[in-house]
């Protein structure tokens, strides 16, 4: 250990080091050279200092720059520095943190860090939440909490009974829901196309009066807040207060769109989203902590335990203390929130409002001198998501393949209401004004000479 892990610190400085100057994606070439971990299982041990020599050898060239500061592509962020740091501490701990008497520090971590959050992100104090993997899986849990509820509503056990049989849920969605939330209804049993989809509007925002004038029986409605191409949120509010005169159950996706409760300037985008019942969003986009870390957040905790509680019967929980393993879908798991809790205490309040603040600056920025160049912006820049386009499909396609494979920054395709469209998300604590400008040089220096 007393040299190998100073190894692994030299290789990861060097590695980040790099990370200003490289190119974004990783070549060709260095992709090639992965056919050097195509070999057999070893037969025999081989010295620890070997395999990571040839992870950093072979592994680091072919990795995409997702940790440096022009990364793009997915509205995704780097990783903190106290964030990485506290990932390699928790790492040398070890703890299978599922319950509070065999893990007490990581259970204590993750509780802190869970009233920070619903503090910093001005959700009710007295909700709930889970660590888990991702928005997906975010996702998962709080309509799992919201199946729970709504079929308890009307006398219906769902975990103990099933679906079969069951009083039918109805499953309100805006037309722009995520792909990510479609697979958790598909995984709940709530079906992948059984949803009734409310028709969007220009910005991708549910139009609210569109919603049906009677909602009756058990139903969940799903809203977004930060739509994954144009960053709009749904009218959050709303939809709360058409959904709750009838008593059906308001869930948020809130990706990344939920961070923008944490910055003063951008709060007003949030209005609403408070009263809903429950939310998930993700630590690894704009928190910028390592993967993967998701949140779910419930506002009747009993709903969340209901649904992912192991039973008292196999493992007794003890009085007042949190079991995390009562709360998500995994029993063993790492103690995500030590993570969550470092990047909050060494940012802040004021630091992750700084971080959010300017990440949407910078987008505005990428918007203003493109559109100044003359290229055609397709959303409204509210948040931290650009769509552009250069022309026709065809060729916007081609100026993104060129600009990747170019090297100074990196960005993805997508359609946007049937427009091909370059999307910038910018989400890195680690991206400066000189890294906009840097981008946008070649950017428009790859549109210029592409035919
Ligand atoms: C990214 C995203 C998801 C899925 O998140 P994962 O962390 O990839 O599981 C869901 N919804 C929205 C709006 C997103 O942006």
């Amino acid at each position: 250990m007393h040299s190998l892990l100073p190894d692994a610190t030299t290789r990861a400085l060097r590695y980040l080091d790099g990370l200003a100057t490289r190119s974004v994606a990783p070549t060709p070439a260095a992709v090639a050279q992965l056919s050097a971990f195509e070999t057999p299982l070893p037969e025999n041990p081989i010295a620890p200092s070997e395999t990571l020599r040839l992870l950093d050898e072979v592994g680091s060239p072919a990795t995409t720059a997702m940790a440096g500061p022009r990364f793009f592509g997915f509205v995704i962020g780097g990783a903190l520095p106290a964030t990485l740091a506290a990932n390699w501490l928790a790492g040398a701990w070890d703890q299978n943190s599922c319950l509070h008497r065999a893990t007490p520090a990581t259970a204590v971590i993750e509780q802190v860090a869970l009233r920070w959050l619903l503090d910093v992100l001005a959700l009710p104090p007295t909700a709930t939440g889970a660590f888990v993997t991702g928005a997906t899986v975010a996702n998962l849990c709080a309509l799992a909490a919201a199946r729970h509820t709504v079929l308890k509503r009307v006398g219906w056990d769902v975990e103990a009974d099933g679906l079969f049989g069951a009083p039918p849920i109805t499953v309100i969605v805006g037309a722009e829901i995520h792909p990510s939330v479609t697979k958790s209804l598909g995984i709940l049993g709530l079906g992948r196309s059984r949803v009734r989809k409310i028709p969007t509007d220009n910005q991708g925002r549910l139009r609210a009066e569109l919603l049906p004038e009677k909602i009756a029986g058990p139903t969940i409605i799903i809203a977004q807040a930060g739509n994954v191409n144009t960053g709009a949120f749904d009218p959050v509010a709303a939809i709360c207060r058409h959904a709750h005169a009838t008593g059906a159950w308001v869930h948020v996706d809130g990706a990344f769109g939920l961070w923008a409760a944490a910055a003063p300037e951008l709060r007003h985008l949030a209005t609403g989203l408070a009263d809903a019942d429950s939310w998930a969003t993700d630590a690894h986009k704009w928190l910028n902590v390592p993967y993967d870390c998701g949140l779910a957040f419930v506002r009747d905790p009993h709903a969340l335990q209901a649904a992912m509680a192991i039973t008292a019967a196999y493992l007794p929980t003890e009085g007042i203390a949190r079991n995390p393993a009562d709360y998500t879908p995994e029993l063993s798991r790492r103690a995500r929130g030590v993570e969550v809790w470092a990047a909050l205490h060494s940012l802040g309040r004021t630091g992750l409002a700084d971080l959010i603040t300017r990440n949407c600056t910078h987008a505005r920025r990428f918007a203003e001198k493109l559109s100044a160049a003359g290229l055609e912006i397709l959303n409204d820049v509210v948040l931290n998501q650009v769509l552009v386009t250069f022309g026709d499909a065809a060729r916007t396609a081609r100026v993104i393949a060129a600009i990747q494979a170019e090297g100074t920054c990196w960005a993805g395709i997508t359609v946007w209401q049937g427009r091909t469209a370059m999307r910038i998300s910018v989400s890195s604590w680690a991206t400066t004004e000189a890294d906009v400008d840097l981008s946008l040089a070649a950017i428009l220096r790859v549109h210029a000479a592409t035919p």
